[in-house]
């Protein structure tokens, strides 16, 4: 893939871009966010550049289950099992910037209570 046709999480993937991965595998990698709308803000990010969650295909089942287990996990992992969001942005109009899909995991501090719809804006 030429680097015109690479989307900005292949090239943090592929460590073109640095980033702050907090988990690796053969079907995802997990960031944090770099600008964080919650305390606890991580990025799952499978390594197929799907562009949209609608882009998915039944071949692609697998993977979008993947991605829900590592979710999970990294919450466990982070502490923040208890209670944390997932949002997946699909198109322009619903927010997404990056089109290369991706799942939001966000959740306040292990340390704090539940949410407070005006802690996490995504
Ligand atoms: P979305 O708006 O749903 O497409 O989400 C894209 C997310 O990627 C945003 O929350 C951005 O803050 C995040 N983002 C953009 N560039 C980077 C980067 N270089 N490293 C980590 N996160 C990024």
């Amino acid at each position: 893939m030429s680097d015109m046709t690479k989307t900005l999480f292949t090239r943090i993937i592929e460590r073109e871009i640095p980033s702050d991965m907090l988990y690796e595998d053969d079907v995802c990698v997990v960031i944090n966010d770099i600008v964080p709308q919650a305390p606890v803000h991580m990025l799952v990010i499978p390594k197929k550049p799907l562009p949209r969650l609608v882009d998915a295909t039944v071949e692609d089942q697998a993977i979008l289950g993947h991605l829900l287990l590592i979710a999970g996990e990294m919450a466990r992992k982070f502490s923040v099992d208890e209670a944390f969001r997932l949002v997946v942005n699909n198109g322009a109009d619903a927010g997404q910037t990056v089109f290369h899909l991706h799942l939001h995991v966000l959740a306040k501090a292990a340390d704090h209570d539940g949410f407070s719809e005006l802690d996490i804006a995504n």
